[in-house]
């Protein structure tokens, strides 16, 4: 049953029976009352007749007994009893005179007792003799000289009827109250249920999770009666929660942000392997879009599935594996699982260590590379050596020629060792650089001109296309030289003969920076060999094939020259693919 009927119904019950109750003492009380006031009048009346006749034993004796009680009955318009102090009816209204003397004795009559002994009596009961309930009232003639009873009776129905007609009306009101109290209990229970609706309309919102102003100002707050009250409990609650929610959110964006920004990928699970949360670069690391919701195995990658395993044996767990990327590359990743002691929760944190891999295989490469390339020429001066000692020291001829090679690679042997030096030195920021502002023009004029016998032989010319001569440039002076030295002769070198090599330079002001560039018409450089290019000791294989001497240090040197100089380097085709286009930039000097 809803509230609305049940606060009906309590309240039409309590008013139902108030209204009956109230219906049953009204009509008590004033049958009562009726009751009296018709014995009331009774008595005015019997009154009226004591004082009206003289003498009942008179009566008797001049025989007109039951006419006067017949005369006096018509005009009151009741039933007048004349009776002897001794119980003997001698007159009465309602019965015939010769039928008088079958009476029985009226002493024994509880009102003709009474009136003997205090004047007056009353008692209502079923007459015999005119067969219906009467009330009569008895009164006691003092003025006699022995004092007879005159009594006045009237039907009871005469006070039914009354009473009856009191009751329809009383019934009437009761009825009447009744459906009024039906309204008000209707209007009363629909009343104290909209209230409650209300307040439980908004307070389901705000349980639904909807802490908008809009659900928090539903609430009747300015209502001044206890659902008022109620209604400002409710919304001093939800904004507290409101800002409890507030504050915890932004705590966990906080986190979230601080997990995303971290350089290692985070994965949770839970305790069936369901995967709650992962922070971005686990997603960058694995190389997947959205993980949330998939199981451990659905992941796709093995190692962790076995991570997974060996975690929930032993609690925690560690594993080094590679994945191929959507590109083709492979990355190699360090993992590690452990298992949270108190929600049972899985977290995998992993590393990408792909690139410290290659800086372990660079060293390696690099220290295989060292050798190899220190080998060749100290195997050569050493079998010249030989040769020089065995036989060739007496023939003159012979001998220079051997002399030479071994000047040859010795030199190779002293370029390469001191390319090394200077490389490890610019590594280890050992070599002191003086940053100062520079003339561009004029230190691309000082590196052509001492290069300018390389491209007589080849027949090479250079143009340069520097529109701004005063375009000046914060570096060091030997540093810059020995990069566009660099740049430049490979240029010579790499180019074919009778072609021409561009050198330009355009000012980037919104970069705040010149870019220089060294464009060639050689063979270029393939795109496979592109983000290589600068590594220590990296040639392409046509150069490695051809006679054209060179380390491979080159461009490692002009790398680092130019990042320690605030600068970037790069390599692309040139324009129609007609050779290698050099960059590297500088800062400008206001
Ligand atoms: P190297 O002493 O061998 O020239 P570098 O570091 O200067 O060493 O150059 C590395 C490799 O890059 C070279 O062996 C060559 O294969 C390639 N390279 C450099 N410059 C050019 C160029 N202008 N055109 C084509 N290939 C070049």
């Amino acid at each position: 049953m809803g509230i609305r009927a049940r606060i009906f119904l309590l309240i039409f019950l309590s008013l139902s029976i108030s209204i009956t109750i109230s219906y049953i003492i009204a009509e008590r009380d004033l049958t009562k009352t009726f009751e009296e006031q018709i014995l009331d009048q009774l008595e005015k009346q019997a009154s009226l007749l004591v004082e009206y006749i003289d003498e009942v034993d008179s009566l008797l004796t001049n025989n007109n007994a039951d006419s006067i009680a017949d005369r006096l009955g018509n005009a009151s318009n009741s039933r007048v009893t004349l009776i002897l102090n001794n119980g003997k009816v001698i007159g009465d209204s309602y019965i015939d005179e010769k039928e008088l003397s079958q009476l029985d004795d009226h002493s024994t009559r509880e009102e003709f007792i009474e009136a003997m002994k205090y004047g007056f009596g009353w008692s209502s009961r079923y007459s015999a003799s005119v067969k219906q309930q009467q009330l009569y009232f008895a009164i006691r003639d003092n003025n006699e000289i022995s004092p007879n009873i005159i009594r006045i009776a009237v039907p009871y129905t005469y006070l039914d009827q009354a009473i009856q007609s009191l009751d329809l009306s009383i019934l009437l009101v009761a009825m009447v109250a009744l459906l009024v109290a039906t309204i008000a209990s209707g209007l009363a229970a629909n009343y104290t249920y909209t209230s409650i609706a209300e307040l439980a309309n908004a307070a389901s919102n705000l349980a639904g999770g909807s802490l908008k102003k809009s659900s928090i100002k539903a609430l009747p707050t300015d209502r001044v009666d206890e659902f008022g009250n109620v209604a400002r409990s409710i919304s001093q609650i939800s904004e507290d929660l409101k800002s409890q929610i507030n504050l915890l959110a932004k705590q966990r964006d906080q986190f979230g942000l601080v997990l995303d920004d971290l350089g290692e990928g985070i994965m949770v699970a839970d305790k069936k392997g369901e995967i709650t949360y992962c922070n971005e670069q686990f997603l960058l690391i694995i190389s997947q879009e959205n993980v949330i919701g998939l199981e451990i195995k659905d992941l796709g990658i093995k190692s962790i599935q076995s991570l997974y395993k060996k975690s929930k044996r032993s609690k925690s767990a560690d594993i080094e594996f590679e994945i191929d990327t959507k590109d083709g590359a492979t990355k190699w990743i360090l993992g590690s699982m452990n298992q949270s002691k108190t929600t049972k929760e899985f977290i995998l944190v992993i590393h990408d260590i792909t690139q410290l891999r290659q800086l372990n295989s660079m060293r390696r490469d690099f220290i295989s590379n060292v050798s190899h390339e220190l080998r060749t020429p100290v195997s050569v001066i050493r079998a010249n050596s030989e040769t020089l000692l065995e036989s060739a020291l007496d023939d003159k001829k012979q001998a220079k020629v051997f002399a030479k090679a071994i000047l040859h690679n010795s030199e190779r042997l002293t370029e390469m060792v001191s390319d090394l030096l200077d490389l490890s030195r610019i590594e280890h920021g050992e070599l002191k650089l003086h940053i100062e502002k520079l003339n561009l023009q004029e230190c691309i004029d000082k590196s052509i001109d001492s290069l300018k016998n390389l491209g007589k032989k080849k027949n090479i010319d250079i143009k340069c296309n520097c529109p701004n001569k005063t375009q000046y440039v914060l570096a060091d002076k030997k540093a810059l030289e020995r990069i566009l030295t660099n740049l430049i002769d490979n240029a010579f070198k790499y180019s074919e003969e009778n072609s021409v090599i561009n050198i330009a330079t355009k000012t980037k002001h919104k970069h705040d920076n010149v870019l220089i560039s060294i464009t060639d018409s050689g063979k270029g450089i393939s795109d496979v060999d592109k983000p290589v290019i600068f590594d220590r000791f990296f040639r392409t294989a046509e150069a490695r094939a051809s006679e054209k001497k060179g380390s491979g240090l080159g461009l490692a040197i002009v790398k680092n020259l130019v990042n320690s100089l605030n600068g970037d380097v790069g390599v692309k085709n040139a324009p129609n693919n007609t050779g290698s286009q050099f960059w590297f930039t500088l800062p400008i000097a206001r």
